[in-house]
Parts: structure tokens; sequence; C-alpha cells
């Protein structure tokens, strides 16, 4: 019996003790290909030894001082790395722990931003649905995520939220739907009131809200041309997408404004793959136009977090950027990510596997399997059949980590797996992968047989 307080609470987890790449091997010696690094965090793989060597003699020199008080040199290094990515205007990075963190200081610097302008009345937030942003009070009331809201409704901010671009769910009017142009945030940006509206917040393709759906190509530029026509900060959440694991190391940078220069969002939030899972370290990155405001004003950025500027965390941050530099694996996320695609196109196509797939779609290392009843009108399972669920148990039993979503078709029904293993993945290891998911697959067609849903 553990004394852990686990999130969940009816089952019994394996205990991993050992990770290489992309396989982790459990307490009785099961050894699992990790398809999904976690929570979409693992780009690198397990057991990078130069990135754990890294931590721990940045812990030997220093691992702790606040960050009002002192900087610190990895927390310096890895600003100046991000400074370096983002080349298209001035950055200045505020690190955190976690997305969630980044989401809701993001959010806050929007509102304190409005507010040091003398512009009070700009308070309201739009976010799209399907979306998560996290799970924090503030980054939950802009997610689109009823199971995780619903307790909690009572202390949950309005956040207006319009549709998600979502490609295979946009229905007869597709790339000319208003969530497809973008046409929809102008549209609630009106409704609003374009004096009352602080910020914009998407993540630039979808993690698994939308289980990897790619905007349509004029997406972006629309919505910065929105946002800069009425004022309105532009937040892209890349806690997902950053750090290559589209195979851009930023996800918006698929992406082209209308002048043919990049998208500059006016706040960028990482996590997950800017640590690689070695710590927990995520980034709010901000405009020096946007820091300037505020400094001018004589204040502070009213935000204050013991372990925000973290040396341990940020050594983390600057040895896993390394690592993915000098491997070249945001390019070996882009190649590679083609290779995944196609073979997980075949698996989900073969046999009984293909009976429940309506649809397989992704761009880089970051790739989806949608599940439906009805392949023809995209119908969606009952959610009560948990069918994301068996499959990911099914795939569990397989030596197979998936990530489940849920909910995504109309905000209860809906079931797809994420598939976004590390980047160093190798071909063998892909084929190994997809034959796993073809035959979990397949294994939850048959489950399904049984109890008479297929
Ligand atoms: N933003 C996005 C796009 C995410 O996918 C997530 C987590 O899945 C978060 C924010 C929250 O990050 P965290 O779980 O690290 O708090």
């Amino acid at each position: 019996m553990s004394d852990v307080f686990y999130r969940k609470l009816h089952k019994q987890l394996p205990v991993i003790v050992k990770g290489e790449g992309v396989w982790l091997t459990d307490a009785g010696g099961k050894r699992y290909l990790d398809a999904s690094g976690g929570a979409m965090v693992c780009n690198v793989g397990h057991g990078v030894a130069e990135i754990a060597d890294a931590i721990a003699a940045q812990a030997r020199k220093i691992a702790y001082v606040n960050g009002t008080q002192f900087s610190n040199e990895p927390v310096e290094e890895l600003a100046t790395m991000l400074a370096a990515r983002a080349r298209w205007a001035a950055y200045k990075s505020y690190l955190l722990s976690s997305g969630s963190e980044a989401v809701e200081a993001a959010l806050k610097l929007a509102r304190q931003y409005h507010v040091e302008r003398g512009d009070l009345a700009r308070r309201t937030i739009i976010a799209r649905t399907p979306g998560y942003h996290g799970n924090t009070l503030l980054a939950l009331s802009a997610s689109a995520r009823e199971h995780y809201r619903r307790v909690y409704a009572p202390w949950l901010l309005d956040v207006v939220m319009i549709d998600a671009p979502y490609p295979y769910r946009a229905g007869a009017l597709g790339e000319s739907s208003p969530a497809m142009t973008g046409d929809a945030l102008e549209t609630a940006i009106l409704s609003a009131g374009p004096g009352n509206v602080a910020a914009f917040i998407a993540e630039p393709i979808g993690g698994s809200s939308t289980g990897a759906s790619v905007p349509p190509p004029g997406y972006y530029a629309r919505v910065r041309e929105i946002c800069d026509r009425f004022g309105v900060l532009f937040i892209a959440d890349e806690v997902l997408t950053g750090a290559g694991r589209t195979g851009k190391f930023f996800g918006l940078e698929h992406f082209k404004a209308n002048d043919g220069k990049p998208v500059v969002p006016d706040i960028i939030t990482l996590g997950k793959g800017l640590n690689g899972g070695y710590a927990p370290l995520s980034a709010m990155m901000a405009t020096s136009a946007v820091v300037e405001t505020i400094a001018k004003s004589g204040g502070d950025f009213q935000h204050a977090q013991t372990y925000s500027h973290h040396a341990v965390a940020a050594a983390a941050g600057v040895a896993t950027l390394d690592y993915i530099e000098r491997n070249d694996l945001v390019e070996r996320a882009a190649t590679m990510g083609i290779r995944l695609l196609q073979r997980l196109r075949e698996a989900a196509s073969s046999g009984e596997a293909a009976e429940l797939v309506g649809d397989v779609r992704g761009i880089g290392m970051l790739a989806a399997v949608e599940l439906v009843a009805d392949q023809a009108t995209k119908r969606a399972f009952p959610r009560d059949m948990k069918v994301a669920e068996t499959l990911v148990a099914c795939a569990l039993e397989r030596g197979l980590v998936l990530w489940p979503n849920v909910g995504h078709a109309d905000g209860h029904d809906g079931d797809l797996v994420m598939i976004a293993p590390p980047f160093t993945l190798t071909a063998v290891e892909l084929d190994e992968l997809c034959d796993r998911l073809r035959d979990s697959l397949a294994a939850t067609a048959a489950k399904l047989r049984t109890s008479k849903v297929l």
C-alpha cells in the first residue's frame, strides 16, 4: 500500500526504475516504449547523462537564490538562448516551474501591461474551445476542459471562448468557417467591446485538445492583424508545441504574417520540452515592448513565486537546449515526423485496427489518432464507453505508453490518443511503436465488439 496521494485514485501504477532513450523499465523488469514522452514532455529521451551531469554540477555550485535578490549564471544563459531562438523580436524570459504557472504569469502580465498604460477597462481574455492552458485557476478559466472545470466552476473567471481551428471537425464550411479563417476572433472582440479585451491566448498548433490539429496557413496572419487593430495582446502558448516538438523550435514558426515575415506574439509560454522532463521548468517570454511599458511606469511585474528563476531548473533547460542543438533534434523531429505520420496511417488502417480510427494527423513529432464510432459521420463514441482509456490500457499491456484525450468532439464526447515520442526515436523503434499501436487498436476494437459497441 502506497502512502502517495496520486491523482488517479483507482489505479495501481507501475513503479519506473529506469529510463533510457524511448524506453522505460518498471520494478518488475517490464519494458515500455514511451510513445508520448509522458505528457508530451520528453523530447530528448530518458537518461541523458550530460543533462543529469549539468544539473548535478549546478546544484553543487549554487542551487537556489531568490530571483528578486540575485541572478545566477544558468538563468542568464537560458534567457539568452531563448532570445536567440525567437530572433524576430527582442524577448525577455521569466522562468517558472510549470506550464500552468507560465500561462498564469502571461495572463497577469497582459493585464498589468494595460493597467500601466492607463487602459484599465481591458480585462477580457479570449481563448479557444477545444483548448487547454493549465490547471491553476486563471489558466483553467482559459481552458475548455469540462471535466476539470466542473467542480471549481464557482471560482473560475469568465473567459470568452471562440471555436478552435479543428480541420477534421470544421463542418460543411471547412476552411471558410469563422473558426478556421480567424473571423471568430474579430467577432468575439467586437462583441466584448474592443476597449475591454486584454489578450487572446492560443496554442499555435493544437496540443492534446484538438489532437495535433494544424490551423490553415493564413490563420495567424489574421490573428496578428486583428490583435494589432484592436490593441489586444497575442499570447502564443507553446508549452506543448515549443522546443522543437512540431519540427520547428516554436510551433508558430510554421506560419507567416501578412508581410511574409514571422508572426510575432507579444508573449510566449514554454514548458514541457524546454526541460525535457529533467526538472520542473517553464518560461514566459515577453517582448521588450511589453516589459518596457511596465518598467517605464516605475513599477515591477506584480507576480511573485519563490522558485522563479531557479538555478538548477535553468541548468536543466540550458543542457536540454544544448543537447537539442548539438544533435540537430529539431530537424530530426521534422524528418522523422513525416515517417512517423506515414507509418501511423498504415498501422491505423490495417485490419481490425481500422474499424475505430476516424483520423490520423500531426506535424513533426506530434501526432494523434482520433477514434470514432462512425467514420462517415465522424460520430464520437459515448463518453461512458471510455474508448480512449481502453486503448491506452490495451497499449500499456503491450508495453506502449500513449496519452489519451477526451471530450474534444463536443465538449463531452470524443476520444483520441497522442503520439509524441522523444525526437531520438530510431527507425526500428518507430516501426515497433506502430506495430504495438496497431495491435492495441485491434485489441480495443475486439473489446468493443464483445461489448456490442462496434
Ligand atoms: N499549456 C498547454 C498548451 C499545455 O498543453 C499544458 C499542459 O498540458 C499547459 C499549458 C499546462 O502545463 P503544466 O501541466 O506543466 O502546468
